[in-house]
């Protein structure tokens, strides 16, 4: 069988930057060309949330039971919930050569990063941080602590995008959805990406 892995792709970032609307974007549109993988979570459904369509909503005992049995292929804890994405829906998927997609906080993905060092890992970057600078020495304002405690959650956010490949601002929506396509469009043109797979027809065809 020659049909090649789907790619995994990884859209995290800081609490607060918009994953969730850049990912809904993305799903709403005709032409996406990947699959959402649901995540499960031990929080309360909100309003107007569905089971099996935006999550998988578990109890902790069983959340806690797909943990130990390792059918997640990544979970976090935030603000006192649990969070994950079950591993067989990705391992399918990817087997059946259909690139996944992953909104994920960043516990997460760094955990994803260790165990899928080939995925492909986005960081939504807060707009603020393109402002900041001009926030923060632009009008001499804003008191030292102010400005102190900004140049630290920046750093903390900076510091946070480390692990990944691209950084895409969530300056607007519609725009931070295009980037997102033409990295993954571009992802998939990556020489390590595509070599092995003439490779493989070669020594197939052998
Ligand atoms: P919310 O409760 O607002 O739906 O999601 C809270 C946070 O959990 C968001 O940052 C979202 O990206 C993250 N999240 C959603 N699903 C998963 C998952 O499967 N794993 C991890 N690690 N985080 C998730």
């Amino acid at each position: 069988m020659s049909k090649h892995r789907g790619l995994l792709i990884v859209l995290s970032g800081p609490s607060g930057v918009g994953k969730g609307t850049v990912r809904k974007e993305l799903f709403s549109q005709p032409d996406t060309n990947y699959e959402y993988s649901i995540s499960m979570t031990t929080r309360q459904p909100r309003e107007g949330e569905v089971d099996e369509v935006d999550y998988f909503f578990k109890t902790r005992g069983d959340f806690e039971k797909l943990i130990e049995q390792g059918q997640l292929l990544e979970y976090a804890q935030y603000v006192d919930n649990y969070y994950g994405t079950p591993l067989e829906y990705v391992d399918r998927m990817r087997d059946a050569g259909r690139d996944v997609f992953l909104e994920i906080e960043v516990q997460g993905a760094s955990q994803v990063r260790e165990k899928v060092p080939d995925g492909l890992f986005i960081f939504l970057a807060p707009p603020s941080l393109s402002e900041l600078e001009e926030r923060l020495v632009g009008r001499g304002t804003e008191s030292d602590d102010v400005i102190a405690s900004r140049i630290s959650a920046a750093r903390q956010e900076l510091e946070m995008m480390n692990l990944y490949d691209y950084v895409v601002e969530n300056d607007e929506v519609e725009k931070a959805c295009d980037r997102i396509n033409a990295i993954i469009i571009a992802e998939h043109c990556r020489r390590e990406r595509v070599e092995k797979r003439y490779f493989d027809m070669l020594k197939e065809n052998a």
